[in-house]
């Protein structure tokens, strides 16, 4: 299981860009334009897989990739989510 603080991290990222205009973020923009969720997703998962390192939590870069591809209603390709779920592991370390 994800370690929750890596968890609450990623969803305060979320909740940080939502203050003061959340129709706006939630209705608007992240429901209606896959570049948006994939924008604010990678924001997300930056600081959650840079949480999980830290806590030296063993993860597969694969799994959330395939996460990161099947959950947003098709905001970005396996291959394109393996790639930069790697580079963002290597960037993290
Ligand atoms: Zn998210």
């Amino acid at each position: 299981m994800i370690p929750f603080a890596a968890l609450m991290d990623h969803e305060k990222v979320h909740a940080e860009r939502m203050i003061g205009y959340p129709e706006w973020w939630w209705e608007f923009r992240y429901d209606h334009s896959a570049d948006f969720r994939w924008t604010e997703e990678r924001l997300g998962y930056s600081v959650e897989i840079a949480e999980l390192i830290k806590a030296n939590y063993a993860f597969q870069p694969e799994l959330v990739a395939a996460v990161i591809a099947e959950r947003y209603d098709g905001m970005v390709s396996y291959s394109d989510a393996l790639k930069w779920v790697n580079d963002t592991i290597q960037g993290s370390r």
